[in-house]
């Protein structure tokens, strides 16, 4: 049985996978069982933040894994108190709760935002606006708050309490907000909905509003943070800091981890016994994350995101069979003409460039750290495919 054969006869067919295995990877580019490689423009969804296998990274990770793997949050670790001390720091926000995924981190952003209501108001005010096109994760609480009706199929009844606004839409905002609300929900860029940015006048808006309101502003950082979009949190380039962020994907640089901050308003919401993860802020992962904080808040490095995500914005601007160009910083969305994103994600494989897709669009996550080199014999290939 080939490797392909063998995973889907015994793992469940929840995804469309690529037809390729993957074995390595180094810096840029990872290799299949035949020795082929990849440049890698994914960067596994947006969360091997340093590439494949980044030495610092992986010292890091073999380092904790020889020394102290896990031990649950009935002790305290020194790495998770670094870790925790550092990510506050370098956010401004006041205290943290790990977990492992997106969908957890906007979970414990959910109950903290219904605590918070609950704690001041009493019951009543449970109700959360996110917005059309959104995506919040897999979880029947995050599907629920995923403002898009594909999702919300099967398995009801779905979690009660979600509301969704039209985004860049400030009167149907308005319209969605009244004294049972107590939190609004959004991504500054939306990324499975189409790697849409939000219009500033907009974010504005849901600022001013919330804050008339105490209305809490959850800002789902997950795919947006730590880097991605040139800035550490996406939400400076907004000018605003939300209530709560959540971030998980290139967090940990590829291991499985998820971290809600939340401000001084709020961080003493959720007390003891309200919420919990066994495996969150485990030892490994923290230091995963360290070693990718102290990367990505290095001397110039953030600045350096911006001056690549504008030099792939010019490139694919002036490439025949492009259409338009979205996104913010190393996160772009790129709508094309003669094919389907899909169908352009597969000639890529078949040309040794691994590529993603948001909607119809063409979806570029490439690593925070590629090089030029690697992003012009990428584009190249993506030129290639998509002037046909
Ligand atoms: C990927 C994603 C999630 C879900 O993260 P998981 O780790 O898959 O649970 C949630 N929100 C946003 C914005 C995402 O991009």
């Amino acid at each position: 049985m080939t490797t392909q054969e063998k995973q889907n006869s015994s793992v469940m067919g929840t995804y469309g996978r690529f037809p390729v295995v993957l074995e390595k990877g180094a810096g840029d580019t990872c290799t299949d069982e035949q020795g082929k490689s990849y440049i890698d423009f994914g960067s596994g969804i947006g969360t091997s933040s340093l590439g494949y296998c980044n030495d610092a990274w992986a010292d890091a990770v073999c380092t904790q894994a020889r020394k102290l793997q896990h031990t649950s949050n009935l002790y305290y670790t020194k790495v998770q108190a670094d870790y925790a001390e550092n990510l506050c720091k370098a956010t401004g926000y006041s205290k943290v709760f790990f977990c492992n995924s997106g969908a957890e981190s906007n979970e414990c952003a959910i109950k903290l935002a219904r605590k918070y209501s609950f704690d001041k108001y009493g019951k009543g005010r449970h109700n959360i606006v996110t917005l059309v096109n959104s995506f919040h994760g897999r979880t029947m609480c995050t599907l629920s708050a995923t403002g898009q009706e594909v999702f919300h199929n099967y398995f009801f009844p779905f979690v009660e309490g979600f509301r969704y606004a039209e985004a860049n839409n400030i009167d149907d905002l308005k319209s969605k907000i009244d004294d049972t609300v107590c939190a609004v929900m959004m991504e500054y860029v939306q990324g499975e909905g189409g790697v849409n940015a939000l219009d500033k006048a907009f974010v504005d808006a849901v600022y001013e509003i919330c804050a008339e309101k105490d209305i809490l502003v959850i800002a789902d950082e997950v795919q947006t943070g730590v880097g991605r979009t040139g800035t550490f949190l996406a939400g400076e380039q907004f000018g605003h800091k939300a209530d709560v962020t959540t971030l998980a994907k290139g967090i940990a640089g590829g291991l499985p981890m998820g971290a809600c901050l939340a401000n001084e308003k709020c961080a003493e919401v959720l007390d003891k016994g309200s919420h919990g993860s066994t495996f969150g802020g485990n030892p490994v992962c923290c230091a995963a994350a360290e070693a990718v904080l102290e990367t990505v808040t290095g001397e110039g490095f953030l600045e350096e995101v911006q001056k690549k995500g504008a030099y792939f914005r010019e490139k694919l601007e002036a490439m025949e069979g492009v259409k338009s160009v979205s996104g913010l910083g190393l996160m772009i969305g790129i709508e094309i003409e003669n094919k389907t994103a899909l169908e352009a994600a597969n000639e890529a494989l078949e040309k040794g460039l691994l590529i993603l897709t948001a909607k119809t669009k063409v979806r570029l996550l490439p690593p925070l750290t590629i090089t030029y080199d690697e992003i012009d014999k990428g584009l190249a290939i993506l030129a290639d495919i998509i002037k046909q």
